[in-house]
């Protein structure tokens, strides 16, 4: 069981949604079955809270990558992939665009496939960096955890049904 820290505020340290019960007045966290908090600093158990989580470290980026098309895949038993270009290349930080999408056979018999089309004048500027986990696997990373892939210029798997 994860028990969180929890600050003065009342917030948990880690940073995960905690909320008062309206009933028993008891503070939760999300999933509503569990009572997962505490005050007390010896009984936390939860990695972040406790400052034990492993954090992903920077690695420089060796190669050239400015104009080179990422990728991500997405969907919840779907195959959906977003595409963007380099724009900016810094350290072990990539800055990306978003690119355009073309599609093809896109009808649910296992055919559909995508590729990028060119940079989206209108398409979110962001950033990737070039991280190592824990297991010693180099890859590119958003803020938001999802992993980015090299585009290798082939077409990509692509499904919206199911
Ligand atoms: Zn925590």
């Amino acid at each position: 069981m994860q028990i969180h820290l929890i600050k003065s505020d009342g917030a948990a340290k880690c940073g995960i949604n905690v909320y008062t019960d309206w009933q028993t007045g008891e503070r939760r966290i999300s999933s509503r079955r569990f009572i997962l908090t505490t005050n007390d600093p010896d009984k936390v158990t939860c990695k972040k809270c406790s400052g034990n989580a492993y954090k992903s470290e920077p690695v420089p980026i060796a190669e050239n990558y400015l104009g080179q098309i990422f990728y991500t895949s997405w969907g919840y038993d779907m195959t959906l992939h977003d595409y963007a270009k380099v724009i900016k290349q810094d350290g072990a930080v990539l800055t990306l665009q978003e690119c355009f999408m073309h599609s093809e056979n896109d009808n649910g018999f296992g055919a559909g496939r995508s590729w990028p089309g060119e940079i989206n004048p209108a398409g979110k500027v962001f950033r990737i960096r070039q991280v190592k986990t824990k297991n010693g696997y180099v890859h590119f990373t958003k803020a938001n955890g999802h992993f980015w892939y090299l585009w290798n210029g082939k077409k990509n798997y692509y499904n919206t049904w199911d």
